[in-house]
Parts: C-alpha cells; sequence; structure tokens
C-alpha cells in the first residue's frame, strides 16, 4: 500500500506539469479566440448590437466561423453561424458565394443565408446555426441505415445545387453538416463553387469569365487536407502505387513523375527526350505526342506549359479528370466526391485518400480501380496517362469488408467474422467492476459472455445489444457496391448524376 502510494506520488509531478501545459494550452487558445472575437466586433461593429458571439466553430484558409446567439423581439435566442471571410477574398467570389446560398440555399440540405454584414473589405456571412458531429468520430459508430440516409441526404443537396448550374467543388464531410440525432443535414461552403455553362448563378458566370483572364493563379489554391491520419496507406489491401506521368494528348501536362509509397523515381529535373524514352521503355504504355511518327514527345511538347485548369479542392476528393486537369469539368466531379464518401462510410477509413499532389492521388485512385482502366477513362477526357506499373481493379465489396472487418457473407455463421483493429470492441458488461474485453470475433464473444453469465455469482450482468448488433453491416446488399461503382466511374460522362443517384435502387423504399 505505502509502495504503491509512493509510486503514485511519484507519479505526480509530470501529471501535473502534463495537466498544467494542456490547461496553460487551453487557456491561450481560448484568450486567442477572445481576441479574434473583439477584433471581428471591432471591424464589424454592426454585430455588436445584434449577436453575442460565443466560440469559434472553424478555422480555414479562406475563413472563420463563430457560433453566435441573436436575441429575437419575441424574447427568446436563435443560434447562428457567423462566417467571417478573410478581407483578402475577391470581392466578386464573396458576392458568387452569397449568391448560391441566397438563390440555391435553404431548401434541401443546401445552407441557406439570413443575413450579410459588410464594413470596408470585412464580410460576415450569417446562417442558421447547424450543430454536427465530426466525421471521424461517428464514423464507425453508424449503422448501415444512417449510412444510406446519409448519402439520400446528401444527394438530395447536390440534385439542388446541379440544377442550378452550380459545381461545388469541394464536397467532403466537413463541408455537409450532420447532425445524427436530428437527422439533419446542410452543405456548406461555396467558396470554390464554379458555374456550368448554363448556371442560374450569374455571378458564379461573371467569375469564370475573370479568372479565364487571370490565368489559373486562383483556381489552383489547395484546400488543407484535415490533420487525421489516412490509415489505408498501411493496409494490406494497397498494391505498390504505380509511378505515373500525364500528357495531354499532345502537351505533356506535368513531367514531374513523383515518387510513390515505394516505387521508382524518375527524376524531376532532367525530363528530357532521353528519360521520357527511358520511361516509356520501362512502362507498358508508349510516351509519345501526336507530332511526329516517333515513338517519344517531341522536344517541342515537352517544353509546353502547363495546361490551365480549374483544379481546386481537396486532393482525396478530387476526380480523375480534376487531377489531370481536364479543362472541361462538370457536376460530375462532385459525384466522384460523394463517392469518396460513401467510399469512407462503407469501409470505415478516414480519409480514405490522402495525397499531397495530385500524381499521387491518381495512382491511389489506381489501386482502387485499376490502372488500365484508368489510363482507359482519360483517354475519353483527352488526356494521357503513362503508369510504370499496372495494377489491377479492385472488388468494392470485398475491399470495403475487409478494411472494414465485417464480411457478410460470412455474417450468417458469425464465428468466421474477421477482426482487425477497427473492428468494435463489442461487449460492454455493465457491472460494479468494470470488465473489459480486447477486440474478438463477435463467436467468440458470445461464448465468452456466456461463459460469464453461468458463473457469475449473483453479479448482475447487464448485456448490451452491441453483442451481435452489426448494426446492418452483416447485410450490405449489392446496391450499395453498385452505386458506389457507378459514383466512382472514372469516365465523368457516364457517372452518375445526383438525380439517378436518388432513383437507384439501394434508395427505392426511401421517401424521396
Ligand atoms: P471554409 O471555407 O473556411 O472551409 P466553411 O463554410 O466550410 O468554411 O465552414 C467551416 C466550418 O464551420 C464547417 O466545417 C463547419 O464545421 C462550421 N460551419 C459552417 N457553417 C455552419 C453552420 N451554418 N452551422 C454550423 N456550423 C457551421
Ligand atoms: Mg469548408
Amino acid at each position: 500500500m505505502e509502495a504503491s502510494l509512493n509510486a503514485y506520488r511519484d507519479e505526480q509531478p509530470p501529471l501535473q506539469a502534463e495537466n498544467f501545459c494542456r490547461k496553460h494550452e487551453k487557456n491561450s487558445k481560448l484568450s486567442g479566440v477572445k481576441i479574434d472575437i473583439e477584433k471581428l466586433y471591432e471591424a464589424v461593429p454592426q454585430l455588436v448590437n445584434v449577436f453575442k458571439i460565443k466560440e469559434k466553430i472553424g478555422e480555414g484558409t479562406f475563413s472563420s466561423v463563430y457560433l453566435a446567439t441573436a436575441q429575437l423581439q419575441a424574447g427568446c435566442e436563435e443560434k447562428m453561424a457567423l462566417k467571417h471571410l478573410i478581407p483578402t477574398s475577391h470581392p466578386l467570389r464573396i458576392a458568387a458565394e452569397l449568391q448560391c446560398l441566397t438563390i440555391a440555399g435553404g431548401q434541401d440540405n443546401v445552407m441557406g443565408v439570413k443575413y450579410c454584414f459588410r464594413k470596408n473589405d470585412h464580410v460576415v456571412i450569417v446562417m442558421p446555426y447547424l450543430e454536427h458531429e465530426s466525421f471521424l468520430d461517428v464514423l464507425n459508430s453508424l449503422s448501415f441505415e444512417e449510412v444510406r440516409e446519409y448519402m439520400f441526404n446528401l444527394f438530395k443537396a447536390l440534385r439542388r445545387i446541379h440544377h442550378f448550374g452550380i459545381v461545388h467543388r469541394d464536397v467532403k464531410p466537413s463541408n455537409f453538416l450532420y447532425n445524427r440525432r436530428l437527422k439533419e443535414y446542410a452543405l456548406v461552403d461555396f467558396g470554390l463553387a464554379q458555374g456550368t455553362p448554363d448556371t442560374k448563378i450569374e455571378l458564379l458566370r461573371v467569375v469564370q469569365s475573370e479568372s479565364q483572364q487571370e490565368g489559373s493563379a486562383h483556381h489552383s489554391v489547395q484546400r488543407s487536407v484535415f490533420g487525421e491520419r489516412n490509415f489505408n496507406i498501411h493496409s494490406s489491401t494497397y498494391h505498390e502505387s504505380p509511378t505515373i506521368k500525364v500528357i495531354k494528348q499532345s502537351k505533356v501536362m506535368d513531367v514531374a513523375s513523383r515518387k510513390l509509397a515505394t516505387k521508382k523515381i524518375i527524376s524531376t529535373k532532367a525530363v528530357n527526350n532521353g528519360v521520357a524514352r527511358k520511361a516509356a521503355n520501362s512502362c507498358t504504355a508508349i510516351l509519345t505526342c501526336d507530332c511526329y511518327a516517333t515513338d517519344r514527345v517531341c522536344s517541342v511538347c515537352l517544353s509546353r506549359r502547363q495546361q490551365v485548369a480549374p483544379r481546386a479542392g481537396t486532393p482525396g476528393f478530387r476526380a480523375p479528370e480534376v487531377l489531370t486537369k481536364c479543362p472541361t469539368q462538370t457536376t460530375a466531379i462532385d459525384m466522384w466526391s460523394a463517392g469518396i464518401i460513401f467510399l469512407s462510410l462503407l469501409s470505415g477509413r478516414y480519409p480514405f485518400y490522402k495525397a499531397s499532389d495530385d500524381l499521387t492521388a491518381l495512382a491511389q485512385i489506381m489501386t482502387i480501380r485499376g490502372s488500365r482502366e484508368t489510363t482507359q477513362a482519360a483517354k475519353t477526357f483527352g488526356k494521357s496517362i503513362l503508369c510504370t506499373k499496372e495494377v489491377p481493379a479492385q472488388d468494392l465489396r470485398t475491399l470495403c469488408e475487409r478494411l472494414r472487418g465485417t464480411n457478410s457473407s460470412c455474417a450468417k455463421s458469425t464465428s468466421d467474422v474477421h477482426t482487425n483493429s477497427l473492428y468494435e470492441p463489442a461487449l460492454a458488461i455493465d457491472t460494479d467492476k468494470k470488465v473489459e474485453f480486447a477486440p474478438q470475433p463477435p463467436g467468440e464473444k458470445i461464448q465468452h459472455l456466456k461463459n460469464c453469465h453461468e458463473g457469475n455469482n449473483g453479479l448482475e450482468i447487464k448485456i448490451t445489444e452491441k453483442a451481435t448488433d452489426l448494426k446492418g453491416w452483416d447485410r450490405v446488399p449489392d446496391e450499395a457496391y453498385d452505386l458506389l461503382d457507378k459514383l466512382l466511374d472514372l469516365n465523368p460522362a457516364t457517372r452518375i448524376t445526383a438525380k439517378e443517384a436518388l432513383l437507384h435502387h439501394f434508395f427505392k423504399d426511401i421517401r424521396q
């Protein structure tokens, strides 16, 4: 006893120091937020009389978002989200974001707007507040039915904005707010949106023509890729990544080959005919241009400038046509991103792809969809991809089940279900004494539980539902993977639209 007390005392200083550091960090963060709030009140004084700004709920490259309350005439308080755009944002860009919210928002899971305040170059967009979950926090506790509802509601939002000719360009979980308890959803953040040629959002047309004049500079702004780890990089289902190059017909798009995972590097500096030829020799595809009847890219093509095309968004969610800088991009790019979200939900892994550059992202796509398939699809939108290694396409069900640790074909005999680190430590036994179990296959858990129960000597044991409740993950229908396959169609021309997705058999019994 004495010894253990001493041991406890010995541990005190580091613990206290750690707590102190954490507290200090939290306090300085808090005071940082307080200062930001004060600064916002100063910058836009109109806010002072209307809103009580409570806390910062989001901070990105382009904005800070605050939770505030407004005193309504009726006497009650209403929660609002205040998005303060960085003062360097282009006025036209801000106006276009606002127009997307006012025209397309407020319906079908698309966030609406209440007010907008401006003083000088400071703009604050006031939106209804939707309390929401962190995607990563809920990912592995969602039931299959919740996932189905989530996707249905995402497609509803996408159908609406696509109907208005808005391409969101940054569809990802942090831009699709989800309140699990209330089953409420909202697509937010039109900061990177672009218009289709027939867009109903006039300002998107203006943004488009302005940016075409200015070149691609502000399109290529990259959004941060969250702080989460990409578990898939270490996944056993990953094939060695191929080294790839993308060539647009006769124009070299990006001559820099990158090292992917473990593979070969082709010098990024010395890309000349010789290197290109060497690369071509080591590859299954032939690296040529159409200029001369030779087996290589001519020096004129090698010296061409990079092609200008919209590239905004978050790398792991970018469609192949975005990654290869296809100049004509449509609403289909949002459907690809929705497919990546669905892939995360089905596999329980997030972020699914995390790449620092476009070619790495393309190579990661190939490891799931196949290198030959990707190369062939790219041809349809005028891109040639040179790939050093052939990787096969994977079966989506097998992949997701392996990653999630469920296997629906085996689920009928639960003892066959494989476990991995992601499988929930399924048993929770509520007793005075806390009993903890390491993750085990459900069959074993049930047996173990029976043993406990029989020999419990009056100890009351409450078994939670979790023991055998796989939350529908043992019965994922083929329709789910069929829809996923159609979302992750490498060819944007044949990729499923939001309207079609809502009519997909997967949602047959959900009210439209
Ligand atoms: P950014 O352009 O900086 O990414 P967003 O519009 O995506 O800005 O907002 C950033 C974050 O702020 C969102 O991920 C979300 O967590 C929060 N947020 C934005 N709008 C709302 C809202 N209306 N209600 C609640 N939270 C919101
Ligand atoms: Mg955002």
